[in-house]
């Protein structure tokens, strides 16, 4: 036998979970994907697919499939939401696409987890499992043992009663060879391995809403995302789901205030949170109508995901703010490179985590503490506004891709399997 061919557990079939199995499948890798919802499923709308999470897409052979109702976006565009001037004009035609390898899209986020979920449904050796919520594991030299607890949480649409009574298993053990913890920003696996506490809330919400084209102003209804960084809130707008729909959400600092996520919340609310905005995006707000609040949490990053067979990616790993929209691409990324150091330890799972968290922790937690620091320049105010504006005047197409090299251009473990 080439390898161990007991299952890698992966906790969470989220897009970087989904990613991992499929990745490990297609090297030959049998997984099985434990998600605690009743069905696999993204909240929320819209997604930045940058360059990067392109080139991850296509190396796992579902890039055509994730293109096929995305929008290839013309510029990435930041408006001074005080003063209405462009701020960042950056064109994503041919020269940006020859050098990054891939275009920069916009998508519904279920289009690009649903291309992999397909997949992984589509290989022999990836298991899926609804319903199931991993609560801990044991770790000796032979392998890990995963407890998988029946879901408690509404998320799951099951009730601790209906658990009591049956309709779902209470308690099981699942032998695997290695534990993945693709489990999200509220990570039980992380809570075992690092015990850093909860993510703490960032001091930031998000109203997020979408609008029927129908009810878009139609002189805004553009091929690209349009930013307006105002002082404390910024604004995204852009077309999914071949234009039929515009993915919309504003970003609030609210300091400590807490946030009720189970209503809507109305109109004049929203207006009143982002008063000080520009009346252009303020008009698509008001043709959004009403929204759902998002509590925005985060963490700083750490020095350790592993510990042994175990280890974690994703937000798991490193939550960030969507201040550069890059947290699935960092989670694409991550499984990948584990499938890789996996393929390349021939399957002795500790060296392979161990090499796939050295390579991956600085490019992540550089992207993580980025992310944070574009608070200072999307939420700027009074002269810091002005400061930022002129930082980014006069900046030239290279300019601005000489600095988006880094994250955009694919890393070197990004690459389809060997045949
Ligand atoms: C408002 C907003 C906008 C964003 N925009 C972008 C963007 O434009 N581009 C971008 O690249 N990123 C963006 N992100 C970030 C991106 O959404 C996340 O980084 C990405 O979804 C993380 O993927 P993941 O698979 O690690 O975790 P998740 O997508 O959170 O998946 C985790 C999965 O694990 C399951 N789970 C949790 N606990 C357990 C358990 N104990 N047992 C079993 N299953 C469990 C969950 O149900 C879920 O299905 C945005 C984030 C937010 C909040």
């Amino acid at each position: 036998m080439r390898h161990d061919q007991r299952p890698v557990a992966i906790a969470g079939g989220g897009i970087g979970g989904l990613a991992c199995a499929l990745a490990l499948a297609q090297r030959g890798f049998p997984s099985i994907v434990l998600e605690q919802a009743r069905e696999f499923g993204e909240v929320g709308v819209g997604l930045q697919v940058a360059p990067n999470a392109l080139s991850v897409l296509d190396a796992l052979g579902v890039g055509d499939r994730a293109r096929r109702d995305a929008l290839l976006i013309e510029r990435m565009l930041m408006m001074d939401g005080v003063s209405g001037e462009t701020i960042v004009d950056i064109p994503c035609g041919p020269e940006f696409i020859a050098r990054y390898g891939n275009p920069y899209a916009v998508a519904h986020r279920a289009d690009i987890h649903g291309a992999l979920l397909d997949a992984c449904r589509d290989h022999p050796l990836v298991q899926l499992r609804t319903r199931s919520r991993v609560i801990g594991f044991d770790q000796d030299a032979d392998g890990v043992s995963v407890h998988v607890g029946a879901p408690t949480d509404a998320s799951a649409g099951v009730s601790a009663r209906a658990d009591a009574a049956g309709a779902a298993p209470a308690f099981e053990r699942v032998q695997a060879a290695a534990l993945v913890g693709a489990d999200g920003v509220q990570s039980r696996i992380r809570q075992i391995l690092i015990g850093d506490g909860d993510p703490f809330p960032s001091g930031f919400m998000i109203y997020r809403a979408v609008i029927p084209v129908a009810e878009m102003p139609a002189d805004l209804q553009h091929p690209y995302p349009t930013l307006w960084a105002g002082h404390d809130t910024h604004i995204i707008y852009y077309p999914v789901r071949g234009w039929t729909v515009f993915n919309f959400g504003a970003t609030v600092r609210i300091h400590d205030r807490p946030v009720d996520e189970s209503t809507e919340a109305p109109l004049d609310e929203a207006l009143a949170a982002c008063a000080g905005q520009h009346p252009t995006p303020l008009r698509v707000m008001r043709a959004a109508g009403r929204f759902r609040r998002w509590t925005i949490r985060r963490r700083d990053p750490v020095d350790n995901w592993t510990r042994g067979a175990v280890t974690l990616l994703g937000d798991g790993a490193h939550p960030m703010v969507q201040f550069i929209a890059q947290g699935a691409a960092m989670a694409l990324e991550d499984a990948l490179c584990l499938a890789v150091m996996v393929e390349e330890s021939a399957g002795d799972f500790v060296e392979a985590f161990r090499r796939y968290q050295d390579i991956r922790i600085v490019r992540a937690s550089r992207v993580q503490a980025m992310s944070w620091m574009m608070d200072r320049l999307l939420h700027a105010g009074g002269v810091e506004r002005r400061v930022r504006n002129s930082i980014f005047a006069g900046r030239t197409p290279e300019d601005s891709y000489t600095r988006l090299d880094w994250l955009y251009q694919p890393p070197d473990y990004v690459r389809a399997p060997r045949t």
